[in-house]
Parts: structure tokens; sequence; C-alpha cells
């Protein structure tokens, strides 16, 4: 007979931080989309589940709407105060905050295309993120603006970038017992430009074959200040071309210019093949799709 699961709810971070201590084999789990198929095919066998659902400190998205009061704080109508997204934010959540989509647009379209509503409902940005899978489509989305993770455990809370969470396919430096409290997106700045692009083989419910995401901030002049380049499925974990990036800062963009950055994109993807598609196909969309995702921001026009 298997052996008996324990669900346990804590509704403070410092419960569920000292069930995860105290409780061998127990596992935080938030909306279970991960954490479910893990069990259900016998990869993962938790003792016990720490939910964090019912932790109101971690449940906020602030803000959520674009108030007046919020605004006229920003500089030229741009966010110039970023958003907290808190540990069990839905990726629902965001897809229905007209905050998110118009200040963060390449978080919205990446949280708004994961799975289907019903699995939008209830996984979180925590979850897609902890979990580190390759694909992860808002971890994806999140590198384009510098992200940052605060993280609460035994020894008290630290603030890591979320480009340097990620270790390999499902390992990230989470330390034991340690909880993703809030993901910190910090203001873009004006004059910046972002698109996420799901690559698919169809409309439904489906993991990316790739993600591709862009996000420029331009001077006044037109010149790139901050570029960043983001890809899902091109690595043992989601990541930033760091040289497509550097091909675009600094200098005025232009069609050549994106287009060139599109081309060393692919030659240092880390592409692979898996059965959803072969690693040279990759490659070539990631060429292909860096300048469109340029394109559909709106940087070029
Ligand atoms: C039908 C279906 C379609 C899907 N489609 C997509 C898709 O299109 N794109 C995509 O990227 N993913 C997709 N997924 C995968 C999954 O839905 C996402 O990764 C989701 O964001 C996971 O969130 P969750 O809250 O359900 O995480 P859970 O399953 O609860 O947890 C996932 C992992 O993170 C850990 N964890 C969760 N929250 C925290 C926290 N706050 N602190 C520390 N550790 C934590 C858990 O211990 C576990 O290891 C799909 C899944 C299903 C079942």
């Amino acid at each position: 007979m298997a052996a008996e699961l324990a669900y346990l709810r804590p509704t403070t971070l410092s419960e569920a931080v000292s069930f995860l201590e105290t409780v061998a084999g127990a596992q935080p789990v938030a909306g279970a989309t991960d954490v479910y198929v893990g069990i259900r095919s016998g990869k993962h066998a938790p003792a016990a589940l720490v939910s964090l659902k019912a932790i109101p400190a971690l449940g906020h998205l602030t803000p959520d709407s674009p108030t007046d009061a919020y605004e006229g704080k920003a500089e030229g109508g741009t966010a110039d105060l970023g958003v907290l997204i808190g540990g069990v934010v839905t990726h629902g959540a965001v897809e229905d905050s007209e905050w998110m989509r118009r200040h963060f647009p390449a978080v919205h379209q990446a949280c708004s295309g994961v799975g289907s509503r019903q699995v939008r409902n209830v996984a979180t940005l925590g979850g897609n993120i902890c979990n580190a899978a390759p694909c992860a489509d808002s971890a994806v989305g999140l590198l384009l603006y510098d992200a940052t993770l605060i993280l609460a455990g035994p020894a008290g809370e630290r603030e890591l970038p979320l480009s340097d969470f990620f270790v390999g396919p499902g390992e990230t430096r989470l330390q034991p017992a340690e909880i993703l409290k809030e993901i910190r997106v910090p203001a873009p700045g004006p004059r910046t430009f972002a698109h996420y692009w799901k690559h698919t083989r169809r409309k439904g419910v489906e993991l990316p074959l790739l993600g591709v995401g862009a996000r420029l901030t331009l001077a006044a002049d037109g010149t790139v200040e901050v570029a960043r380049i983001s890809l899902g499925v091109c690595a043992p974990m989601p990541t930033r071309s760091r040289e497509a990036e550097q091909v675009l800062e600094g200098k005025k963009l232009t069609a050549e210019l994106v287009k060139e950055a599109g081309e060393v994109a692919a030659a240092h993807a880390l592409v692979r093949d898996t059965w959803r598609g072969r690693g040279w196909y990759r490659r070539e969309m990631v060429r292909v799709l860096v300048p469109r995702v340029i394109g559909l921001s709106g940087a070029l026009s």
C-alpha cells in the first residue's frame, strides 16, 4: 500500500518554514500543477506537502490596477515603482492585471500563455520558477525585467537575482526549508519596449517548443540603453542571451542590428533534440524569432 501523504496548511510564513524544517520529507506546494504530476509519475515521493496557499503574506500583486494615485508618481506614464508579486500569485491574476499588461507586457504575455485558464487559475509564478523547467514561460518573461527573488528560510530573508537562481533542469539555489516569498520587478523606465513569444506546434494547451523574449529600453536619441533577450528551451534552464544583448546595447536600433542579434543569439543557443522539436529547428527559430519579438515590441517603429 502507498505511504500516506500528509497535507499541512500553515497560515504564516514562519510556520511554513518551521514545517519544512521539522517534518521529514516535506515539500512546499502552491498550485500543485507540477507537484502532482511529479507524484503521479513516481518522479517525486514527498512524505508531506506544505501548502503555501493560505499564507496571506504570499498573495499580493502590488499594484494590481493602474490607479491614478499610483500612476501620479510615475514618470512619463511609465511604471517607475515596479511591481511586487507574492510567492503564490497565479498566472491568472497576472493575466487579469491591467497594470501588468500595460507596464510589463512580456510578463503578461508569458503568463497568459501558460496551460489553459483552468491551469492559470491555480498555477503560480513562484511554482513555475521553483520548478525550474528550461521551458518555464513566466520565468523567461521575468528574466527580461531583471527580476529579483526574496527567499525566506530558517536563517531569515535574502535577495537573489532571478538570473542567478537556476542551476540546471529542476535545480535551483533554494536552500532546505526556504520559500520563495516575493518576486520584485523593478520599473524598466521610460521608452521601454518588450514582447514574449511562446512558440508551439498548436494553439491549445502545450509547453513551449521555444520561448523567446526581448526588452529594450531606449535613450532619447534612440540608442539602446538596456537590451534583454531571454530564451526558454535553449539551455538547461531559462536563460538570457548575453551575447545578443551585447550586440544591441549602446547602438542605434536598426533592422540590420536586430537581424545580427538574432544570428548571434542562435549561434550561442544551447539547443538540443527533444520529442517536441529538433535542436537545429530550435536554433533556426531563435534566429527568426529574436528579430520578430523586437519588431513586435514596437521598439523599431
Ligand atoms: C496541463 C498543464 C499545462 C501546463 N502548461 C504550462 C505552460 O504552458 N508553460 C509553463 O511554463 N508551464 C506549464 N505547466 C507547468 C506548471 O503549470 C507551471 O510550472 C506552474 O507555474 C507551476 O506552479 P504551481 O503553483 O502549480 O507549482 P507547484 O506544482 O505547486 O510547485 C512546483 C515546484 O515549486 C516548488 N514551489 C512552489 N511554490 C514555491 C515557493 N513559493 N517557494 C518554494 N518552492 C515552491 C514546489 O515544491 C515544486 O517543487 C503546465 C502544467 C500542466 C499540468
